[in-house]
């Protein structure tokens, strides 16, 4: 997800604010990440190893995963490691799609858990890499008859909805509208569809850091909330089947 380095030294710090990685108080100047309250004090910002989920430098407690990313701890704290989970979450995400927006799939799509660098191999075989300074999270992919979305394991809970609704978007252009190549209307959709997961969740701030935060698929996400003004939630898919 998307991460931002903002210096914030015009606001200046109560002297009860401390540093969100180290613990000691904020200098005069300090830094937020993606519209997220903690501050984080210039050293850490320079010096501490970043969290692979949410870009943030990470407290003195903090995990290595297996293939080699470093979590945070309020990252580890809802992260989804075990495959059973994950197979749970992501029925539960598709279900919660399926009702919210209709998105419905003829032949269905497989889900698979892998680790940072099978989902990287896996994604460098289908050409574009991510947006730059993006990781990928997820991917849709067919290959002849079999369509999966991959996940990486070990996303935090909320990140890891997100993604699989976004995917799962995907998925149903795959069916619904194979031809289209609009790439901002393709990848605005799948943000909008999770941006409604969102809201379904409840986690409306979540839903609206996606339309505030710096991240290169905003100002296409943009354009889709801008669509569903227009022509309302059915409006959009139909667009969407229409359009090349
Ligand atoms: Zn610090
Ligand atoms: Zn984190
Ligand atoms: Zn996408």
């Amino acid at each position: 997800m998307a991460t931002s380095d903002l210096p914030r030294d015009a606001a200046r710090p109560r002297s009860t604010d401390r540093c969100a990685a180290c613990g000691d108080p904020l200098p005069g100047s300090y830094y937020t990440l993606g519209g997220r309250p903690e501050r984080y004090c210039p050293h850490c910002i320079a010096t501490r190893p970043r969290c692979a989920s949410c870009g943030a430098p990470v407290g003195d407690q903090h995990w290595r995963l297996h293939d080699g990313r470093v979590q945070c701890a309020s990252c580890h704290a809802t992260a989804v490691y075990e495959p059973d989970l994950a197979r749970a979450l992501f029925d539960e995400t598709v279900a919660g799609v399926v009702a919210q927006l209709g998105l419905t799939l003829n032949v269905g799509v497989a889900f698979r858990l892998v680790d940072a660098p099978t989902l990287e191999g896996l994604r460098a075989e289908g050409g574009a890499p991510p947006p730059a300074g993006q990781n990928t999270l997820g991917l849709y992919q067919r290959r002849g008859h079999l369509r999966t979305i991959y996940m990486l394991y070990g996303l935090p809970r909320l990140t890891f909805r997100i993604t699989v609704a976004h995917e799962y978007a995907h998925a149903w252009q795959g069916e619904r509208c194979p031809l289209l190549r609009d790439d901002e209307l393709r990848e605005g959709f799948a943000e909008w569809v999770a941006y409604h997961h969102l809201r379904w969740l409840g986690c409306t701030r979540a839903a609206e850091r996606m339309l505030t935060t710096d991240h290169p698929y905003r100002q296409a996400l943009g354009r889709l909330i801008g669509l569903e003004r227009q022509l309302g939630l059915p409006g959009v898919m139909t667009y969407l089947t229409r359009a090349e």
